[in-house]
């Protein structure tokens, strides 16, 4: 029916309305009565109509709207057509759902979304077998339920997501999982896990493999080392050229020990369990025993070497670790500053945290080794590195021990003009006072 014929149809009905009132009035000769008649028919057929429209929207809003006219007829219209658009709109919705899970069922990793309470809002196939997550009966459980690892509970709450974490699988703990977790849209979250049995194998292979050697070594060396202790009072030292090889065996030797211990050193960070929140160490003291060993390396070069620390500031750790840190950064900064320069080590609680910083206005390392230094064995100028006895596992080491300690090493530096090396331990490391007098 086109508009023309609807706008005919009303204008009937309400001259049959006046129609009705003239009789009516002519009828009873009361205009009064005769209008609240007519109005009360209207009422009438118009609340028969808002019911009808309730009826129709309750029950059989897919159906094409009944045949009405006017307003209502408009209204009805507009209804259907608002109702068919959202519909629309909702299969489109759905299918996007749909061909998201479909696309996240074909991962190969396990997913498990999560809302921002950490409680599980969705998991792929792979969850299912690989995580254990029972579905749909594990809807809305909380995460740390699903993953009760010490490690994790730790990693979830401080919210850093830079790392992944690996942990074992919960369903079978002779596999290793790789979990990274990675925020997206308002507060969500979406955990993945991939299985890296093989990897940690490989890796736990290849550090008992340079654990071992490291420690077989250690024996022969010391042995050569005695010899090469006794051989300057023997009549072999008194020839020029026998001298000058007595001294560059020592100091191979040296480096060789140097290397051999560092390796050790890594090797044991590397796999530590030791809990890091068991023991409180006494960085001021601690510091104060390197300070001594810095003024006594730095006889030859006359550096000027100034230690700001808090005396109070004691934190949670793994004493040798941290020792390890602060010694490698404190000595490096002696290697690579030339004579008389600046070198300032900080240790102060900053909003709630505990950093440590050494500058030195030493030579700057270029931007692009920057992000290599860390690796074993890399250094910026080989020759240079070697002459003052680094392994160059130095920084390694202490990338290793701050990451046991949910801290990361950073590096800022200037060529020409020096450098600046720093890690800051959370809130959560500071020991309160009570702690330090059990200490
Ligand atoms: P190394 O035993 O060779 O010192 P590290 O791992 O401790 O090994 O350091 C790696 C490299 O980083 C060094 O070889 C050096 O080139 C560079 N480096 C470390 N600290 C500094 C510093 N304070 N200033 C300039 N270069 C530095």
């Amino acid at each position: 029916m086109n508009a023309l014929q609807s706008w005919l149809k009303t204008l009937l009905k309400y001259t049959f309305y006046i129609s009705l009132l003239c009789l009516l009035a002519a009828w009873s000769d009361d205009y009064v009565i005769a209008c609240l008649v007519v109005a009360l028919v209207m009422l009438l057929v118009n609340y028969y109509q808002l019911y009808s429209l309730n009826i129709w929207l309750r029950d059989s809003k897919k159906r094409s709207p009944p045949q009405v006219h006017g307003a209502w007829g408009y209204l009805y219209d507009n209804i259907y057509q608002a109702h068919r658009r959202q519909r629309k709109k909702r299969k489109k919705l759905s299918k996007l759902v749909e061909r998201y899970r479909n696309r996240a069922e074909a991962f190969p990793d396990a997913v498990i979304v999560i809302d921002k309470d950490l409680s599980i809002m969705w998991c792929n196939r792979l969850a299912r077998l690989e995580l254990g997550v029972v579905w749909p009966d594990n809807l809305g459980m909380p995460l740390v339920d699903l993953l009760p690892f010490t490690q994790f509970v730790q990693y979830i709450n401080k919210g850093d997501f830079t790392y992944p974490i690996e942990l074992p699988a919960p369903v079978n703990p002779n596999k290793t999982n790789e979990y990274r977790v990675i925020p997206y849209g308002d507060d969500n979250l979406l955990l993945i896990s991939r299985d890296v049995t093989h990897v940690a194998q490989l890796e736990g292979m290849r550090r008992d493999f340079v654990a071992n050697v490291s420690h077989e070594m250690r024996t022969p060396l010391t042995v050569i080392n005695g010899y090469l202790e006794l051989l300057p009072d023997t009549a072999f030292a008194a020839d020029a050229l026998a001298q000058k090889a007595l001294y560059e065996m020592n100091t191979q030797t040296q480096r060789m020990q140097n290397l051999i211990e560092d390796l050790l050193v890594l090797s044991r960070i590397q796999s530590s369990s030791e809990s890091i929140y068991d023991h409180i160490v006494d960085m001021p003291r601690m510091l104060d025993v390197i300070r001594m060993e810095a003024l006594h390396l730095n006889c030859d070069k006359q550096h000027q070497i100034q230690f700001h620390i808090e005396p109070d500031l004691f934190v949670y750790g793994v004493e040798t670790e941290l020792r390890s840190v602060c010694s490698n950064l404190i000595f490096n900064a002696l290697h690579y500053t030339p004579e008389q320069g600046v070198i300032d080590v900080y240790w102060t609680q900053q909003d709630g945290r505990a950093r440590f910083v050494v500058t030195d206005n030493g030579q700057g390392i270029e931007p692009d080794d920057i992000d290599r230094l860390t690796e074993r064995f890399y250094r910026v100028d080989k020759a240079r590195s070697r002459k003052t006895g680094g392994s160059g596992l130095g920084l390694s080491i202490v990338k290793h021990a701050l990451n046991h300690h949910n801290a990361a090493l950073h590096i800022h530096s200037v060529v020409g003009e020096g450098s600046e090396f720093s890690f800051t331990l959370g809130p959560e490391f500071i020991s309160s006072s009570e702690a330090q007098t059990e200490c």
